[in-house]
This record gives structure tokens, C-alpha cells and sequence, in this order.
């Protein structure tokens, strides 16, 4: 099973909306996942019809969530902001929206406290995301981003709160945020038996990484041993998009087209089925 590549947004963040379609088109992939900012800059239904024109798939939706960002007093502005994001991915076609919990309460130390205050707002937001027939897709952030991003910071625990959550939720599986969990592959294979793996994002941790969260590596730049993660996510019934999201300084200086070429390469290398 060959997974297809899509391009996340912010990949080409220096593009528009439809500037990145055409890039992302003219580079050979077949599909975009989107960025609200960039979709209300032009309307939803013009970002419809361009991504639509350049005969792409609107692989995924960013973000719901940081329900904790504001403290308890601003949970329910979240979540009001969460499901409108909602709206905008069903219109948009999208079938999962990339959900990121929010890090530390910014009045308490306690991650218990974050934790339950996110799990809540989460479950409140969820009711939404089912009656417009959208995925909630739970990312674990790898843990260095608990204070600020996410205090769900690995597969298991996504695995966890998807079971405590029931139906209308998936889970992204991101490797550069994973990679480094022992625990990882059974809970890919446990995520998979429950048919939730809705979205796979790739990226590369790099040896001498320079920023924690803009320094991601093109596929095979880095680390990460991203043959095994394909072949795990594949062993686990994923069928779905191999998602290339770099939030990266360096890639962003570089010409968008350049970028886009260098990454089709990496992406030809990394999902052909030979070894
Ligand atoms: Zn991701």
C-alpha cells in the first residue's frame, strides 16, 4: 500500500491560499491541508473553488482547540472559536479538523488541572463536531510543547481519551512529535484497531535542531526513522494521507517552488513501496 503526499499550509506559509494551491499543484501533490487564517482571508467558498480548480483534496483542517490557552475564564470563548473552525472545515469538505488541546492553565502549575479543564471543553466541543460530521483529530505534542501547546503529549494518552470520548474522534499520528516514545508503534497499532487513524503527519527531527517548534526537517533530513512509521501506520489499516507539515525558518527562506521540489523528492523516496 503506497500512501499519497499532501502538503499542510504551513509548509509554504509565506503563500496565500491560493498562491500555495498552485504551488502545491504545479509540485505534483495531490492535496492541501488548510489554515483557517488563510481560508478567512479570501472567504470559504473562494478557497473552496480554488483548491478545487487546481484539482486538489482538502486533506485536512487546522486547528481546534487551546482550550486552556486563556485560562478557566476563556474556555468557552475556545470553544465557540473551536466550533466555528468546525463549520468552516464540513464546508470546506474537510473530513478531520487537527485538534491541539492547549498547554498549562496559565493560573496553575498543575497539569492534572490543564488536563481535566482541556479533556472537558474538549468533550463540550466534540457535540458540535458530530452533528457537522467532522473528525476531532487528536494530536499528541511531543512534551516539550505541555506548557504552551498541548498537555496530551502521547499516543497513548490520545489513545486513552478518544476511548473515554467515543464517537467523532480520530487521532493525528505526527512523528516528529512521537518519534521518540517506546510506547509508540503498539499504540499506532492500538489506534488503528479502533479505527481512528485519521491523519499522518511527517516531518523530520533534526540532529542539531535550532528552535523548538520552527526547525522541523524535510523527510530524511533528520532522525526519525520515517520508513518504519510508514510501514506501522500502514500495518495498522491507515489508507489515508502522508502529510508533509515543516513549521520551519529555514524552509520558509527558501523559494516556496524550490521548497515544494526538494520535499516531492523526499516524499517519491519515502512512500515508494521498495526499501
Ligand atoms: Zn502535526
Amino acid at each position: 500500500m503506497t500512501l499519497k503526499a499532501t502538503i499542510n499550509q504551513i509548509t509554504v506559509n509565506s503563500l496565500s491560499l491560493p498562491e500555495a494551491a498552485a504551488a502545491i499543484a504545479a509540485a505534483g501533490f495531490g492535496g492541501i491541508t488548510v489554515w483557517r487564517d488563510k481560508v478567512e482571508a479570501i472567504s470559504v467558498r473562494a478557497a473552496k473553488d480554488i483548491i478545487s480548480d487546481h484539482g486538489l483534496a482538502v486533506t485536512g483542517f487546522c486547528i481546534a482547540g487551546l482550550f486552556t490557552r486563556d485560562g478557566r475564564a476563556g474556555v468557552q470563548a475556545r470553544i465557540d472559536d473551536s466550533r466555528r473552525s468546525i463549520d468552516i472545515a464540513a464546508e470546506l469538505g474537510a473530513r478531520s479538523i487537527v485538534t491541539v488541546v492547549g498547554g498549562l492553565l496559565p493560573e496553575t502549575k498543575s497539569l492534572d488541572e490543564a488536563r481535566e479543564v482541556a479533556f472537558e471543553a474538549l468533550a463540550r466541543t466534540l457535540e458540535h463536531a458530530r452533528a457537522a460530521g467532522v473528525l476531532m483529530a487528536l494530536e499528541a505534542l511531543h512534551p516539550m510543547y505541555a506548557p504552551d501547546w498541548s498537555v496530551v503529549n502521547t499516543l497513548a494518552m490520545a489513545n486513552d481519551w478518544c476511548d473515554r470520548l467515543g464517537p467523532g474522534m480520530s487521532m493525528v499520528v505526527d512523528c516528529y512529535h512521537v518519534w521518540w516514545d517506546p510506547a509508540a508503534p503498539a499504540e499506532v497499532a492500538r489506534a488503528g484497531r479502533a479505527g481512528r487513524l485519521s491523519d499522518f503527519h511527517i516531518g523530520d527531527w533534526l540532529l542539531e535542531t535550532k528552535s523548538l517548534l520552527l526547525d522541523r526537517g524535510i523527510p530524511g533530513e533528520g532522525v526519525i526513522d520515517l520508513r518504519a512509521w510508514r510501514d506501522g501506520m500502514t500495518a495498522a489499516g491507515f489508507t489515508g494521507w502522508a502529510e508533509v507539515e515543516l513549521f520551519s525558518e529555514r524552509i520558509w527562506a527558501m523559494p516556496p517552488a524550490e521548497a515544494l521540489a526538494s520535499i516531492r523528492v523526499a516524499c517519491d523516496r519515502l512512500l515508494s513501496e521498495a526499501e
